[in-house]
This record gives structure tokens, C-alpha cells and sequence, in this order.
């Protein structure tokens, strides 16, 4: 008994020819899924812009729709990253300033103790000739 197109075992594999093989390829689908749309002002009509294949133009807007939903939502994302990235440099910046304060407080403090000894030795050298 010879096989029907019916017992052919359907692959969704485009671009190759396996009929030696026993296997029925399925046709490109109906529909372009390029998403990349060609608008013709004149005949009002939408292709798609890398095969040139006529895209219904509701299948169109509700594309670009959904692209720009989802540019939205990544933008509300990034701007919460960009926050939180804020808020890091901001404390980063405060214990640079604190770190930078803490130095200054402890040069003038090693100042202050040499110059306490520079007087101490001062003052040891003046009593010195009575002892
Ligand atoms: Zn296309």
C-alpha cells in the first residue's frame, strides 16, 4: 500500500527539499515574521519591510502596540534601576566625604602632637641650663 499525504509525517522545516525522504514540508506561513513593517502613505497598504509581503495592518498596529508596551515597562525598570544606582552613589559619595573629613581631623591631630612635643622639647631645653 502506498502512503497518502495523510501518513506523511509533517516536519515545520523551511528552505529544505526531504521529499526523497518521505517528509512534507509545510508552506511558509500565511503571515510575515519579519515585524518589520514598510508603511505605503499612498495606497495606504503596510508590507513587511525585509520580504515585502502584505501584513494586514491591524496585525501591524497590534505589533508595534505590544513592542511599545514592552518598551514602557523595560524603561520603568531601568528608571528603577537608575534609582537604586543613585541612592549607591549618593552613600558612596557621603563616606567619601566622611572618609576625607576623618583624614583632615587626624593630620591636624598629628600636627597638634608634634607640635605639643616641639614644645615640650622646647621648654625642656629652657630648663635645662637651671638643672
Ligand atoms: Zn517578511
Amino acid at each position: 500500500m502506498m502512503p497518502t499525504d495523510e501518513d506523511t509525517p509533517v516536519i515545520p522545516i523551511r528552505g529544505e527539499t526531504t521529499e526523497d525522504a518521505g517528509v512534507r514540508i509545510l508552506p511558509a506561513p500565511p503571515v510575515c515574521l519579519h515585524w518589520r513593517f514598510g508603511l505605503h502613505e499612498e495606497t495606504r497598504r503596510v508590507t513587511c519591510g525585509r520580504c515585502g509581503r502584505e501584513v494586514d495592518a491591524f496585525d501591524a498596529l497590534m505589533s508595534l502596540s505590544l513592542e511599545v508596551d514592552r518598551y514602557v515597562h523595560r524603561l520603568e525598570r531601568l528608571k528603577g534601576d537608575e534609582r537604586l544606582v543613585q541612592a549607591r552613589v549618593d552613600d558612596l559619595r557621603r563616606q567619601e566625604r566622611n572618609v576625607k573629613a576623618r583624614v583632615r581631623r587626624l593630620k591636624a591631630g598629628e600636627r597638634d602632637v608634634l607640635a605639643e612635643r616641639r614644645a615640650a622639647r622646647g621648654a625642656g631645653e629652657k630648663e635645662a641650663p637651671d638643672g
